[in-house]
């Protein structure tokens, strides 16, 4: 059977990678394993952020400003317990990325996927022959699987990583979660709000180190105070049978948990493709190499998503899926990716970022100036009750063009997307001075981020000081 398009792979750079290429009039199949589509995202995030929004809701965290009124747990209930609308979300999502693909005339071929040749792919299924497929192009969104390094690659009831975690039967009292990334501490601070004794390890020693140095020190606190045990510079060495488990840490110190999460990292799914028939090969952690148009060693073999390694986020791979298909077939209507990613980690509270911090503006030696706008001094803020939550704005000191937004607080994955959109159209800080926001609305932190960036570029230009160079650890609100 031959296409113009063969996609490897039904998560969300598969699923729109091919649903943009059939949009423009190709001729498109799609080759997924699993019996369900959605790949990491219906499996794995989704279950996540629905776990996420009852802790919210148990915890009574959406509703501390209601005072009196007490929402504690009333009993000791297991993680199963806590993913009640689970199974309606997964379903939902799995039926809008079947629907997409039927809208779109995509071909879904059930099976696996290998490479017979460069431009022929083999589909295998239990239940039938072998289905022979060749296509112009070949995109190839396989996507990832956790990485469990040792002491922990061994299946042993009790040691989860992050896709079997949430769907594990159990309430550890006592958790260790190894990877102190975004997705441990994402565990990490949900977790610890339903009840757990959480242990957080990670071989680095600084936390989340391309946050904001601010926002990642809020975070770090925010998390001490939910009963997170930070653990920072710190390598486990070896673990006992069990559970309940010990884990012998380098510093010689042992660790006790009933069960552990590691979150280390995650290794690409080329190893069943056959690489090698098409003339391709993968690195060490079974990642492709691309360049800029996602052309792999081979100019008709694309490859998007996870299967290429960092920044490995839902929102890259689709834009990734998107352009490659671009690029490909000549589609004139998006000349090129997003220069801006945005980074948005499920935390409570959640945290979001895009552009330059102001570590990375003093490294490449951008004269920048901060404005802040705190939660507490919004209305909005103030009925949310959100007291620690904070908007950090970097303009750019020559023309307080908008270069960086760092947020810590409800809803600051959603409102990080305006500072994104004014970076992506060069906003300025007029943009913010002449917009009438909704009131009462935490989009108005905007406003006054941007005031307070005015005032202290207008005192380091009356002091004559070198503009924006050390405000770091100055954090007095507007
Ligand atoms: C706990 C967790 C939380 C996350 N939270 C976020 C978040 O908040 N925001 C965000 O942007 N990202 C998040 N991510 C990352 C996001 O889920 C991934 O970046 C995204 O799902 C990658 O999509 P993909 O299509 O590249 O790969 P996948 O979703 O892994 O899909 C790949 C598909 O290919 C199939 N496949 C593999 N090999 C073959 C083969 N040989 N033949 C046929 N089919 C094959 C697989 O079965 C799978 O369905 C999170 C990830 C995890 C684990």
């Amino acid at each position: 059977m031959r296409y113009d398009l063969i996609v490897i792979g039904g998560g969300v750079a598969g699923e729109k990678g091919a649903a943009q290429a059939a949009y423009f009039g190709k001729r498109v199949a799609l080759v997924e394993q699993s019996p369900v589509l959605g790949g990491a995202v219906a499996n794995t995030s989704i279950p996540f952020k629905a776990l996420r929004e009852t802790a919210l809701f148990v915890a009574g965290f959406r509703t501390r400003n209601l005072r009196g009124i007490d929402f504690q747990m009333k009993e000791r209930a297991t993680l199963r317990d806590f993913m009640a609308q689970e199974h309606a979300l997964v379903r939902d999502f799995r039926f809008k990325v079947a629907t997409n693909l039927d809208h779109h005339d995509v071909d879904i071929f059930p099976g696996q996927a290998s490479f017979v040749d460069p431009h022929t792919i083999k589909v295998e299924h239990l239940r039938r022959p072998p289905i022979f497929l060749s296509a112009d192009v070949i995109l190839i969104a396989c996507g990832s699987r956790p990485y469990q390094p040792p002491p922990f690659d061994r299946v042993v009831e009790g040691i989860y990583d992050s896709n079997t975690f949430v769907r594990a039967n159990c309430m550890p009292s006592r958790l260790a979660i190894v990877g102190g990334g975004p997705i441990g501490c994402e565990y990490a601070s949900i977790l610890a709000l339903l009840g757990c004794s959480v242990t957080l390890i990670d071989g680095n020693d600084a936390f989340l180190p391309f946050l904001d140095s601010e926002v990642a020190t809020l975070l770090q606190q925010s998390l001490l105070e939910t009963g997170t045990d930070l653990m920072l510079a710190t390598r486990v060495e070896a673990v006992s049978d069990g559970p309940p488990f010990a884990l012998t840490l380098d510093s010689g110190l042992e660790l006790k948990a009933d069960a552990i999460v590691v979150a280390a990292g995650r290794i690409g799914n080329t190893d069943s493709l056959a690489l090698e028939n098409a003339g391709l090969a993968a690195d060490g952690r079974g990642f492709l190499a691309v360049n800029a148009s996602f052309q792999t060693a081979q100019p008709h073999i694309r490859a998007a998503g996870d299967v290429i390694g960092f920044p490995a986020l839902a929102s890259s791979s689709m834009e990734q899926a998107r352009m490659a298909m671009v690029h490909a077939f000549d589609l004139k209507y998006k000349q090129q990716a997003a220069s801006l990613r945005p980074y948005g980690i499920y935390t409570i509270p959640e945290c979001s970022m895009v552009g330059e911090t102001e570590d990375s503006a003093q490294r490449e030696g951008i004269p920048y100036v901060v404005g802040r706008a705190r939660y507490r001094d919004n209305a909005r803020g103030g009925i949310i009750g959100d007291d620690a939550g904070f908007l950090k704005l970097i303009y750019s000191a020559e023309d307080m063009r908008l270069i960086g937004a760092h947020m810590l607080g409800e809803q600051a994955i959603e409102l990080i997307n305006i500072g994104l959109l004014s970076m992506e159209t060069n906003g300025t800080f007029q943009t913010f001075i002449d917009a009438c926001f909704n009131f009462p609305s935490l989009a108005e932190l905007y406003k006054y981020a941007t005031y307070d960036a005015m005032k202290r570029r207008q005192q380091g230009r009356t002091q004559g000081s070198e503009i924006g160079l050390a405000p770091a650890t100055d954090r007095t609100p507007a």
